[in-house]
This record gives C-alpha cells, structure tokens and sequence, in this order.
C-alpha cells in the first residue's frame, strides 16, 4: 500500500473502560507509540463506562497533551458492551478496532489487522487467541463450551476464542448500528452479518494491572444473552423434556397397574419424592428460560437506550472552542 493511501484512512481505536486506573498508564504507554509510528491518522475513543476510580481524571490528563484521545464518559456502568456500543456510535473512523484496556490484547497486531484488511479488502478481522495458557482452567474450560455451543446455534462462521479485540470497516460499523439489538454480544453479532473476515493469531497475555471486570455472574449473563438473542431452541426444551416425562409415566403406570393387579402394592415412597423433585426442578428450570426471553422481550419493547453519555471530550471542546 503506498504511502499516500494510507494517509487517507481514518482509524478508530474503541477502547472500554471500568476502573482501570491501575492499567490505564502502560496502555497509554504502550498503545500510542504503536499508533503514532503506524503513518494513518487515528483517533482513540476511550470509553469510561461509569467507573468509581481516577480512570476519568487519568484520561482527561492524558487527553491534554495526546491530541487523538477522546474520552467518552458514561454516565453509570452500563456493561462492557454497552460500552463498545457507545464507542462505536462516537468512532468516525473508515475502520474502528475495538481492544481492551487490560493488554491482554497486543496493541502491536493493529497494525497487522489493519494491513489484512487493506490489502485483502476485508470489513472484519478478527483477533484470535491461539493460546489461553494464561487463563484459568476454568476460564478455558466455560470459554471451550462457550464457543462450542455458540458454533452450533449461531453458525460456523463464528470463530472460536475471538473475543472483542477485533477491527471493523465502516460499512460493518454503520451494519453493526442499524441492528435494533438492546442486549448486544458483538463476538457473535459480527459474525453474523456476514462480511469478509479474516483473523490475526496472537497470544493472550497477562492482565497488565488490577482485576478481571467479569466475575462468574457477568460471564453467566453473556452466556444467557448471547443463547436468548440467537435461538429460539431452549423454548422448545420443556416440549421435548415433557413428551419424555408422558412416555416414562405411561411405562410405569402399566407396571404399576400390573403389579397392583397381582395383589402386591408397590413400595416406593423414595422413587415418589425423588420423581416429584426431579419435575418439579424441571418445571421451574423451563419456567427460568421462558423469563429470560419474556425479559428479552420487556428489554427490546422499553427501548431505552443502552448507555447515557455524562461527558465526550471532543464536544466540550468543540463547545469551549465555540464559546471563546
Ligand atoms: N469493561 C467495561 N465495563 C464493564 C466490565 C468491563 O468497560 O462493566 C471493560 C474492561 O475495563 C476491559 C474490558 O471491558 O477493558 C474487558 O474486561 P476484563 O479485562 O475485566 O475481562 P476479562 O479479560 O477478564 O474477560
Ligand atoms: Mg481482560
């Protein structure tokens, strides 16, 4: 790619945010000579997704004398992808990669993604960890079943341990914003639309500084959302389970009524219980996945918008400019 082409190109660096204050110096340090030495002009869209630390105060500093960083802030914790939604809405870039502020992702493969895309004209690349050995096994193991299970509901072209570091041409971007989704999972949203792909392996390293943003309970979520937003299939699961409970009652029935007939009486004040606790678990599990969609449902009908933006440096300097 020549040079002069290159300069034409806008990039976009979406990157969200929730309380890394700990993180947030080496990623500055680390991301911006990574961008400045790529010869494309970039803007990097940092979004504080409500944090209760200095992340906000860190960036505004960092803001003044690093002209291409703008930060967005969101008025509460609106979840990490409500954050990359809210990044990509602000991002103007021809192609906008979305990275972690943790450099679990390598800044350094930007420039490789960005260079696939290009030269190969694709609107995705993903980032793909081809090694999780600095995950816990137990983080592998759910990411294992997550990926497998997501494979077979949403399709193959859903790449396996691609997370959120990924790059994006505009014309994915803009698809991306025409969905009417409230609960988003991009790592499967876009795949889904169907554009070109390709992917660039990396390993995944470390986290630089402080903690994981994801306990258990945030993990279960987007394990929950991403099934209720690409099938309809554990609906039909308490039709199924239910067709193998009347078939299984029917059996023991004739062998109740038999052995009955033959003037003994079964004993079985054990299989009773059990049985009754086994659909009476059922039931309520059936119950649970039906709530998730009718929540799924409530969510899309309310249709409030999935962030609120407190502060965007770039519009109250525009507006401090206008007022001078
Ligand atoms: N994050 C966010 N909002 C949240 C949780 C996480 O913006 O509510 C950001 C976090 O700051 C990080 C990225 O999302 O940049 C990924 O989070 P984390 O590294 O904690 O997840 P993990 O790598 O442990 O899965
Ligand atoms: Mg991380």
């Amino acid at each position: 790619m020549s040079a002069a082409a290159r300069a034409g190109t806008l990039l976009s660096v979406v990157v969200p945010m929730y309380n890394e204050e700990d993180a947030l110096p080496s990623f500055a340090a680390r991301m911006r000579p990574v961008l400045d030495g790529l010869g494309v002009r970039y803007e990097v869209v940092a979004v504080d997704d409500g944090s209760a630390d200095k992340t906000a105060a860190l960036l505004r500093d960092l803001a003044a004398d690093w002209p291409e960083l703008r930060m967005v802030r969101l008025r509460r914790n609106s979840g990490h992808q409500a954050a990359l939604t809210a990044g990509l809405d602000h991002a103007v870039g021809d192609y906008v990669a979305s990275i972690d502020a943790d450099l679990q992702d390598p800044p350094e493969k930007i420039p490789e993604m960005l260079e696939l895309a290009r030269a190969e004209g694709l609107d995705i690349v993903y980032g793909v960890r081809e090694d999780r050995s600095t995950d816990t096994g137990f983080k592998r193991w759910t990411a294992g079943g997550y990926y497998w299970l997501m494979r077979r509901l949403v399709g193959r072209q859903v790449p396996a341990n691609a997370g959120d570091f990924r790059l994006l041409s505009r014309e994915a971007v803009e698809a991306l914003k025409e969905l009417p989704d409230q609960q988003r999972v991009y790592r499967l949203l876009v795949p889904w639309l169907g554009f070109p792909s390709g992917e660039v392996r990396y390993v995944r390293e470390e986290r630089v500084a402080g903690s994981t943003k994801y306990p258990l309970a945030k993990m279960v979520r987007l394990a929950l959302d991403s099934v209720t937003g690409f099938s309809a299939a554990p609906l039909r699961l308490a039709t199924w389970l239910g067709t193998v409970a009347f078939f299984t009652c029917l059996l023991l029935l004739g062998f109740s009524l038999t052995v009955y007939l033959f003037g003994a009486t079964v004993p079985g004040w054990t299989s009773l219980f059990v049985g009754l606790l086994f659909i009476g678990g059922i039931q309520l599990i059936c119950v649970g996945l039906l709530g998730e969609y009718v929540a799924r449902i409530y969510t899309a009908v309310q249709r409030r918008p999935a962030y609120f933006i407190a502060e965007d440096t770039a519009r109250d300097t525009a507006r401090d400019t206008a007022r001078d």
